[in-house]
């Protein structure tokens, strides 16, 4: 009862917080980020120039708290260092084009003992102040708040292409991981995420120069897309070709080279197992609730892939992969199987290329490097071009 009436007060203060207020504007930004200990409390605190909206709920599985907040800008170099014993990692960046989200990763069932915004002083915006203690995973559950409506999962809509473009083969890129899913890291501080779009919109330029295909992209910015989302968009697109790009991080930083994965329900060995992983969490680490997501979208992203769209996955992977070959190293084994969530897409055939790995030095420079990101788009483009010239005579 003690603690019913806990969750209720709680909520009714969310509520409070939450209810509209002077309207969070793109204009706002974050100047600074901290964490604090304070006896068994920890304080997590955003410096803000205004007011903003927000939205806060906890995820189950790893424990997450998750804040939404309008697109604003986050002025901070970088994360602040350090942990607490609470919160053990801090991600945040676009989720949608309009929904800027901060995801506190927790070690442990926490529960929200304070929410508030401190008033602007002394020269200083507002503050957002959100206090953490630990709790039961029972509290933990019960104290879950209403869930995210993930407008990232609904159908994408996309737009008609021209009469010109309408019978021409469509290739669908799909540039790994966005907004406030970095994807790898590397040791020099390069985003996974940022070479996945680079390279992919080099693709996507050189590809549209043939003149001979329609290229559609998972996202052409700095932005969250869940994996369900990719898949849908493949589908919707009618895609006759998907292929996602990736440049992952493994422990083994000797390991180096491209390689081409297809779908396969058992990994090839324990790399592709450890990638497919890093990949498939892509969802956990920005914080998707899958409590939401639509039977159609489950049953996507269960289903296994057709036949034939296996075999021609396996066709088009060997053709990309000759293709790499000649534009960068390859892993020793580089042709591989793993099931990646975005190559379920059920009738696409679907492949998923490992640029290189940010883990290894050598790799981190080239991917890093714009002509070795147009030798690299080069090969791809190439290979899509010589794939269909086999496929679709
Ligand atoms: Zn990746």
């Amino acid at each position: 009862m003690v603690r019913l009436y806990r969750a209720l007060i709680l909520l009714t203060l969310i509520a409070a917080v939450v209810a509209p207020g002077p309207a969070g504007t793109a204009e706002v930004g974050v100047t600074g980020v901290r964490l604090g200990e304070h006896g068994a409390t920890t304080r997590f605190v955003l410096d803000l120039t205004g007011r903003v909206d927000f939205r806060l709920f906890t995820l189950p599985d790893p424990y997450r708290v998750v804040i939404d907040m309008p697109a604003l800008e986050w002025r901070p170099a970088k994360p602040p260092g350090g942990t607490t014993a609470l919160i053990q990692g801090l991600r945040y960046g676009l989720f949608r084009p309009d929904v800027f989200r901060v995801v506190l990763d927790v070690g442990r069932p926490v529960s929200v003992r304070r929410l508030f915004f401190l008033p602007p002083a002394d020269g200083q915006g507002p503050r957002f102040v959100l206090d953490l203690e630990p709790a039961s995973r029972e509290a933990f559950l019960a104290e879950k708040r209403g869930s995210l409506t993930v407008a990232a999962l609904a159908p994408p809509a996309l737009p008609e292409p021209s009469s010109a473009e309408r019978d021409k083969p469509v290739v669908v890129l799909d540039p790994g991981h966005g907004g406030v899913d970095p994807g790898a890291i590397s040791p020099g501080g390069t985003y996974e995420k940022d070479i996945t779009l680079a390279v992919a919109l080099e693709v996507r330029r050189q590809i549209e120069a043939m003149g001979k295909f329609r290229v559609v992209m998972t996202r052409e910015r700095d932005v969250f897309v869940s994996l369900a989302r990719r898949v849908e968009t493949a589908k919707a697109a009618r895609a006759d070709i998907f292929i996602s790009l990736h440049a992952d991080a493994i422990k083994d930083k000797g390991v180096r080279g491209g390689s081409v994965y297809t779908l396969s329900e058992k990994a090839s060995d324990a790399l592709a197992e450890e990638l497919a992983q890093h990949a498939n969490a892509s969802d956990v680490i920005a914080g998707v609730d899958f409590s939401d997501k639509s039977p159609e979208v489950a049953n996507i992203l269960i289903d296994l892939a057709r036949r034939k769209a296996l075999n021609d996955s396996a066709d088009a992977a060997d053709v990309v992969l000759a293709g790499l070959a000649e534009a960068t190293s390859l892993l020793k084994t580089s042709r591989r199987h793993a099931g990646f969530a975005v190559l379920k897409g059920p009738e696409v055939p679907s492949i998923l290329v490992e640029l290189g790995f940010l883990s290894n030095r050598q790799d981190e420079r080239m991917l890093g490097q714009p002509a070795h990101q147009r030798r690299l788009a080069q090969a791809v483009a190439r290979a899509v071009d010589g794939w269909f010239g086999r496929n679709r005579r």
